[in-house]
């Protein structure tokens, strides 16, 4: 029998405990296993960086929410990346990145990676012929983000899996902005998927973690031995809240896109702001494609105000529902300055964002009090 996504969500993995009956799982906070004899192995568990079985509940309930055969678990979205990164790249590899990645990862290209002997080149990932002329015969990966951030721009993740099938390189897509409610990269022809738990998956801003899942076994194995070489898990109650928020991943998710609707009509309809950023709104470039490999458009929208970078900076400090901060995807809303927060990282780069570009988190919270917020900042 197959389940549901939201059946998934709250069992995949999570079978009740059948030493005690505990019908949430456990947070296996310990960093050893005892052994019944040397190399005995009780539950196949021996050092809590190679395996703990909190996490193991975890890896197996994100492999399954992404229609993938294999999850893999990481202290944080970047530290997913990179993992993926330095096992599928060697020095002397071409990656093509979007011309507006997220900015933590566009770092980890132009500096660790870059420095590591990897060349990289931004490419705007909606025009799929600029996308087919970036690859070369040193492209290895194609990492692709939709929606993208800030400017939620979006990329067409079938089309870009057929260029990759064609050039024989990996396509990764970041689904972080999604999250796999949303919108299942596997099962449109991506090799991986990569996720910041942080963010949807996590949902309540208590915790930074990362992802990745994927179908193919042998590159599964070889991840596996590498997040064990270089370390970089999760600890066991990250681990947990990680799983205890996935649960109630789709029903956060309606409401998010139901309330991020709303507040990106009204902020459409102000004369004081100028652009809005949002996939579902039908004058979106990529709307079309959006409505064809989504669920619903997500709980991000990002606008500019005519009053330029000050009155964008303005409104960042006078709402007061809309907590001003970095990150995305809690049951809370937030607001934040691109420019000057989450991206300052990549000012003066290809990658640059709009100085009067404001990025809303849209949370869960009674939405008349959400837009009364905003039109008050705004005011
Ligand atoms: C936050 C984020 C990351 C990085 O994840 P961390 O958990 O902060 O390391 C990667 N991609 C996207 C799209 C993000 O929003």
């Amino acid at each position: 029998m197959t389940y549901g996504f939201e059946t998934l969500a709250i069992h995949a993995g999570q079978e009740p405990d059948p030493s005690t009956g505990s019908v949430t799982i456990p947070i296996h906070q310990t960093s050893t296993f005892k052994q019944d004899g040397v190399g005995g192995l009780r539950g196949g568990y021996e050092y809590s960086r190679s395996a703990n079985p909190t996490r193991t509940a975890l890896q197996e309930c994100l492999a399954a929410l992404e229609s993938g055969a294999h999850g893999l678990a990481f202290a944080s979205g970047l530290a997913a990346e990179d993992t993926l990164l330095r096992t599928v790249l060697a020095p002397g590899d071409h990656v093509v990145i979007p011309d507006d990645a997220y900015g933590g990862s566009y770092r980890l290209f132009a500096t660790v990676l870059a420095r590591w002997g990897v060349a990289y080149t931004p490419v705007h990932l909606a025009d799929l012929d600029a996308v087919r002329a970036a690859v070369t015969p040193a492209t290895k990966l194609l990492w692709c983000e939709t929606p993208t951030n800030p400017l939620l721009g979006i990329a067409d993740i079938a089309g870009l899996a057929g260029i990759a099938r064609d050039a024989g390189v990996l396509l990764v897509v970041d689904n972080t902005f999604a999250s796999p409610y949303l919108q299942q990269p596997l099962t449109l022809g991506a090799d991986v998927v990569v996720h910041s738990t942080t963010k949807y998956l996590g949902g309540h801003s208590d915790v930074v973690g990362g992802a990745l899942v994927l179908n193919d076994p042998e590159l599964a194995q070889r991840l596996v031995f590498h997040q064990n070489a270089m370390g970089s898990v999760p600890g066991p109650f990250d681990s947990w809240l990680v799983l205890r928020g996935a649960k109630t991943l789709g029903v956060r998710m309606d409401r998010h896109c139901a309330n991020a609707a709303r507040v990106a009509e009204m902020l459409q309809a102000h004369p004081k702001v100028g652009a809005v950023y949002y996939p579902g709104l039908p004058e979106h470039p990529g709307h079309e494609v959006a409505a064809k490999q989504m669920r619903g458009f997500g709980g991000m929208v990002s606008f500019t105000l005519t009053g330029g970078e000050q009155e964008a900076l303005r409104v960042c400090e006078r709402t007061e529902l809309f907590t001003l901060a970095e990150s995305l995807g809690g049951i809370e809303s937030l607001i934040e300055h691109p420019a000057r927060m989450t991206h300052a990282s990549v000012s003066g780069s290809p990658l640059e964002v709009p100085a009067d570009l404001v990025r809303l988190s849209v949370g869960i919270e009674s939405v008349e009090d959400l837009l009364t917020d905003l039109r008050t900042a705004l005011s």
